[in-house]
């Protein structure tokens, strides 16, 4: 198991208390590998080993990540949207509360006061809002790929690939590709790897135009352990402290469910999802 490219997580008694014994249980038996799979089945009783849905052995990680007829049906691609709506909304509420605030050079001018060389300038009332990167400019724009299908706006650069989010300052050229991916806990950091890859070329085309392009590949495991770019992306938004583990919590939290709705119709040929 490789489990470092992961963050720990912390369940309070309260929160274990509060949630319904059908998913506590899922969570620990997924993240053991001792839920009833058809591997775990046949080594425990000989029973087939058998996916229900393809001729392959399926044990968790089969039924949750790579079984081929589970790809063509959607599944992991609905899974993979339940959670990217999670961080979209995310990201809207913080690029509407960015875009509303006074413009940078309103918000430096407040706070620049006169102070004598040595001195620590005085606290001031207000604290300056937590901006994070985005505090830059007021004009953020965001696209996903959801409903509509994601077309990469033109200003930036032509290209035909549709990464999952698009966070873009036309004012300061500045743009954020963000790709969610819901893996294998194992399979993280190598996931990471990939989807920075997939759009280096994109990043470099936006550069040569004049953008200053950061790829940003984010991933929430499929049994809800999120990869260390998760706090990372929303720290760099400006989402800290308390909304950041509110935001982790809920994204793993979307990932856990959807893989707990998989791994009940694990049986079902026919895909419909809810
Ligand atoms: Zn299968």
């Amino acid at each position: 198991m490789r489990w470092e490219d992961v963050e720990k997580r912390k369940f309070s008694w309260k929160e274990i208390w509060d949630m319904e014994a059908f998913r506590t249980s899922f969570i620990l038996r997924a993240t053991y590998d001792v839920l009833p799979s058809p591997q775990n089945l046949n080594q425990w009783y000989g029973e087939d080993p058998t996916c229900h849905l393809c001729p392959s052995p399926a044990n968790l990680k089969h039924i949750l990540v790579a079984c081929k007829t589970s790809l063509t049906q959607g599944r992991y691609t609905w899974r993979h949207n339940q959670v990217l709506k999670c961080l979209a909304a995310a990201l809207e509420s913080r690029r509407t509360v960015i875009n509303a605030l006074p413009s940078p050079s309103v918000l430096s001018a407040s706070s620049g006061q006169f102070v004598r060389e040595g001195e620590k300038p005085p606290k001031t009332r207000q604290p300056k809002p937590e901006t994070g990167h985005l505090g830059a400019a007021r004009d953020w724009r965001l696209l996903v790929d959801l409903e509509q299908r994601l077309c990469f706006p033109a200003e930036i650069a032509p290209t035909n690939l549709r990464p999952d989010l698009v966070l873009w300052s036309p004012s300061i050229r500045s743009v954020y590709i963000i790709e969610l991916t819901v893996p294998w806990e194992d399979n993280v950091g190598e996931a990471y790897e990939r989807k920075k890859l997939r759009y280096a070329e994109l990043a470099a085309d936006a550069e040569q135009r004049g953008w200053k392009a950061t790829v940003r590949p984010v991933e929430v495991g499929c049994r809800g352990f999120v990869g260390r770019s998760v706090p990372g992306l929303l720290k760099d938004m400006g989402i800290r402290g308390q909304a950041q583990q509110q935001t982790i919590k809920a994204l793993s939290s979307a990932s856990e469910r959807a893989s707990q709705w998989l791994w009940i119709r694990r049986r079902d040929n026919s895909w419909a999802p809810k």
